[in-house]
């Protein structure tokens, strides 16, 4: 028997719960009929919605023994739930997708295969256009990847989703990578192993809201370059070898200058420029120092990813149902 868990973060997605339970069971059946001895597991990952998902969740797993589910204490983001649904997936193979059906289901059984020919060890999707998307976002989006893959070793695909198949072998290596900080994007990749690449078209919301305003995907690809990158660090290294250089060259001209001419340095406007540029720069520098000291400070702190509130073994037991016995 080859089980596969489907891991799903869910936060508010109380209006597409319903036709993504739909189509998914659907596959799943498709799946089954063609591979008999696969079995599923549905763990769905309550991030703190403040609608009725958790609801809907209770009920899924009442009437379905496949369901399970995890409801967090809070809202800890969609990178803790993708943490906690691998860490407490039982599956031989995970697959991690989103609620809202802009992961169509219908990819999952020619991942199968592709995972299955031993070939590959992940599949995931990979957008090819960014149709429905602003302009000004996709700019930005594409110069994130291209700043991105020069300054960091670890290669981020761009267009490359959280929409993965994957062996119990690669989840075991992401599960391996504890930080509190996670970039998942990042360590897809880092962790390696054979991916298949699956080419297709954006897809919109099937109901509901996306959470990512404009400023919060600033901010996560900034946590993307802190986390695994470097770079920044070289490139105050840089501003200052550099601010070196020319404040030499500087003193060398104006002491020439004093010596063969006998020309009082002046220039009251010149002396107030250049302190606040210098002043400036080892702020932004030390700014950039304070970024990696802010990650490596919560880090040590050591703190749990996510909290769990209730799992479907509490509303199995207040229904009086048996527990699967995967
Ligand atoms: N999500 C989550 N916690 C959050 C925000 C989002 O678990 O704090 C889930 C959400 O329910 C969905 C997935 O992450 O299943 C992707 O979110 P969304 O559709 O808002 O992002 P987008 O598709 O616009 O990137
Ligand atoms: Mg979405």
């Amino acid at each position: 028997m080859k089980l596969i868990s489907i891991v799903v973060p869910c936060y508010n997605e109380q209006e597409v719960l319903p036709l993504f339970y739909r189509e998914i069971t659907n596959v799943m059946a498709r799946i089954k009929d063609k591979h008999s001895d696969t079995e599923f597991e549905l763990l769905f990952i309550n991030d703190g919605s403040k609608d009725e998902t958790l609801k809907c969740l209770r009920e899924l797993a009442v009437n379905d023994s496949r369901v399970r589910y995890i409801s967090f204490s809070r809202n800890f983001g969609k990178e803790a739930g993708m943490y906690a649904g691998l860490q407490n997936s039982k599956g031989d193979y995970v697959v991690v997708m989103d609620a809202d059906l802009q992961h169509p289901p219908a990819f999952i059984p020619q991942m199968y295969e592709y995972v299955l020919s031993g070939e590959y060890d992940c599949a995931t999707t990979r957008r090819v256009s960014r149709e429905g998307e602003s302009k000004i976002r996709s700019w930005f989006s594409r110069k994130f990847y291209k700043i991105m893959n020069k300054i960091s070793q670890t290669e981020i695909v761009d267009g490359a989703q959280d929409f993965r198949f994957m062996t119990r072998q690669m989840v075991d290596a992401i599960l391996s990578m504890k930080e509190y900080n996670r970039f998942s994007k990042g360590i897809f990749s880092w962790v390696g192993f054979r991916t298949k690449y699956m080419p297709y078209e954006n897809v919109e919301r099937a109901a509901g809201n996306t959470t990512w305003s404009f400023k919060s995907l600033f901010k996560y690809s900034l946590e993307g370059i802190f986390a695994f990158s470097t770079a920044p660090l070289s490139i105050s290294s840089f501003l200052g070898i550099l601010s070196f250089i020319i404040a030499f060259i500087m003193i060398l001209v104006l002491v020439i200058k004093w010596l063969a001419f006998g020309d009082p340095v002046q220039g009251y406007t010149t002396t107030i420029c250049v302190i606040l540029m210098m002043g400036g720069l080892q702020l932004f520098c030390i700014g950039i120092l304070g970024q990696y000291l802010s990650k490596t400070y919560l880090e040590s702190k050591n703190r749990p990813i996510y909290i769990i509130h209730e799992t479907e073994n509490d509303v199995r037991k207040e229904n009086h149902i048996e527990n699967d016995k995967h």
